[in-house]
C-alpha cells in the first residue's frame, strides 16, 4: 500500500505535471489511482479494519471509497473545465475558493473542501494512537484549554454541537496559536488562513453505520484513534500535507 505522505506528494507532481491540453483525456482516464490523474483518491494509510472497534471497517470502506473519491472527481471535473487552473495544488484552491470562476466556485468550495478535508482526516486517524499529544504541542493545549481533559471536554462539545454536516477542528495560526473551530459542510480552516492539526468529521456518513444517531459514542471513540504525532508534526512545521 501507498504511504499516505507519498501519496499526497504524488498527487500534488500529478497535478502540476498535467499540461492544460491533457486536462480532457485525463479527466476520463480509467484508474483513478493512477499518478497521472489530477487529484488522486489517496490509498489509506492503514487498512480498513485497522481503527476497529472504534471506526467499524464498512464505514471506512464507503466513507472513503465512495465519499472521498466522489469530492476528488466532483473536483477534477470541475477544475478541467478552466485550463488556466490545470496543475493548481488542492490546497491552493480551496483557500481561495472565492476568487474561483463562478461557474465552479461552488464545486471548489464543497468538492475541493471536502477532497482536501478527507485527505487530512484519514491522516488525523491511527490504529496506533498514543491516547494524547506529547511534546510542545502537548504544552500548547494545556496552555489554551487548561490541561488535555479540558480539551477534550471542549472538543467533544463543539463536536456535538455542529447542526447538521460539519467538522470540527484544532486549528493553529501564523503565530501557532491554538484554536477549536467548527466550519459547516465541507469548509476548510484552510479558507480562513490556519494549519487544521485535527479534525473530527461529523457528517452522518463518518458515523451513522456503526452508532446510529449516538454522535456522542463516536465522538468518545474518535478519541480512542487520534494520530497525536501527525498533529504535532504538523504544529512543528505549519505544513498541510
Ligand atoms: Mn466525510
Amino acid at each position: 500500500m501507498m504511504n499516505r505522505r507519498n501519496a499526497i506528494k504524488i498527487a500534488g507532481l500529478a497535478a502540476a505535471a498535467v499540461a492544460a491540453n491533457s486536462f480532457a483525456a485525463e479527466t476520463t482516464a480509467a484508474d483513478p489511482k493512477t499518478a497521472s490523474t489530477p487529484y488522486p483518491l489517496p490509498d489509506l494509510p492503514y487498512p480498513y479494519e485497522a481503527l476497529e472497534p472504534h471506526i467499524d471497517a464498512e464505514t471506512m470502506r464507503i466513507h472513503h471509497d465512495f465519499h472521498h473519491q466522489a469530492y476528488a472527481t466532483n473536483l477534477r471535473n470541475a477544475v478541467a473545465k478552466h485550463a488556466e487552473l490545470a496543475g493548481k495544488p488542492a490546497v491552493e484552491l480551496v483557500k481561495h475558493w472565492e476568487h474561483m470562476p463562478e461557474d465552479i466556485r461552488l464545486a471548489v468550495r464543497n468538492s475541493g473542501g471536502g477532497y482536501v478535508n478527507h485527505n487530512l482526516f484519514w491522516q488525523f486517524l491511527s490504529p496506533k494512537s498514543a491516547g494524547e499529544p506529547k511534546g510542545d504541542l502537548a504544552a500548547a493545549i494545556d496552555k489554551q484549554f487548561s490541561n488535555f481533559n479540558g480539551f477534550k471536554e471542549q472538543f467533544s462539545k463543539a463536536a456535538l454541537g455542529v447542526f447538521g454536516s460539519g467538522w470540527v477542528w484544532l486549528t493553529m495560526d501564523a503565530n501557532k496559536q491554538l484554536r477549536l473551530e467548527s466550519t459547516p459542510n465541507q469548509d476548510c480552516p484552510l479558507t480562513m488562513g490556519r494549519v487544521p492539526l485535527l479534525g473530527i468529521d461529523v457528517w452522518e456518513h463518518a458515523y451513522y453505520l456503526k452508532y446510529r444517531n449516538r454522535r456522542a459514542d463516536y465522538v468518545k471513540a474518535f478519541f480512542n484513534v487520534i494520530h497525536w504525532e501527525f498533529a504535532a508534526q504538523s504544529f512543528e512545521t505549519g505544513v498541510v500535507k
